[in-house]
């Protein structure tokens, strides 16, 4: 891809994320990667109003090499791009569903939330659960970027999710099937589920196996 057409591409994704409720305020940055350079929302940037100014242009170890002020959390996006050479795009909302099962207590690591629903296991892939730390944080770009070398969507404890992806389509999918997820789980509000069982889900079709 052109990096015009990832300029377009990346503002057409925030606009689409803010009109789903899925950006809240000013929260929430994505990113694509374009050969050895990652274009990424700005810091204070608002998805639903992103424009051309609002983007940053980094080499793979963060440094800036123009553009607006990155996100504080540009770093997360860059182990994300360290760690899984083949993903081109990342996500990372406060979305309401899943930052509310974010503050759940007793999530499991390897595999937070049951899988509900087929689409969150092709969409989402392996889900794992990220420790808190504060916001922009090195600690918290380590380790998403450990959890991503196995995992291929993370919620980030009291804080959102992240999501990865071949194309940009594909991590936005993923970023709406965990809130989607993360939605049914909280409407069942510890009612007895019927999730997808380990055999189900292993049997889907996810893009890392492409
Ligand atoms: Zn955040």
């Amino acid at each position: 891809m052109k990096e015009a057409d990832a300029f377009a591409a990346l503002i057409s994704t925030g606009h689409a994320l803010a009109g789903a409720g899925l950006s809240p305020g000013t929260t929430g940055n994505i990113s694509t990667r374009v050969g050895d350079r990652i274009l990424v929302s700005g810091t204070g940037a608002r998805l639903g109003a992103l424009s051309n100014d609002d983007i940053a242009i980094l080499t793979l170890n963060g440094e800036r090499i123009v553009g607006a002020a990155p996100t504080k959390e540009a770093m997360l996006h860059v182990r994300a791009y360290a760690v899984r050479p083949e993903v081109t795009a990342v996500v990372h909302l406060h979305s309401p569903a899943a930052l509310a099962v974010s503050c759940l207590a007793d999530l499991p690591e390897a595999s937070p939330l049951p899988c509900y629903t087929p689409y969150y296991a092709m969409k989402a892939g392996r889900v794992a659960l990220v420790d808190y730390f504060p916001p922009g944080d090195e600690r918290l770009a380590e380790a998403s970027g450990t959890a991503l070398r196995a995992a291929d969507s993370l919620l980030l404890r009291r804080h959102g999710l992240v999501t990865i992806g071949p194309e940009l389509a594909s991590a936005v999918a993923a970023a709406e099937e965990l809130e989607a997820n993360a939605d049914i789980h909280l409407r069942l509000a510890g009612r007895a589920a019927d999730p997808l069982s380990p055999d189900d889900v292993a049997a889907l079709p996810h893009w890392r196996n492409r």
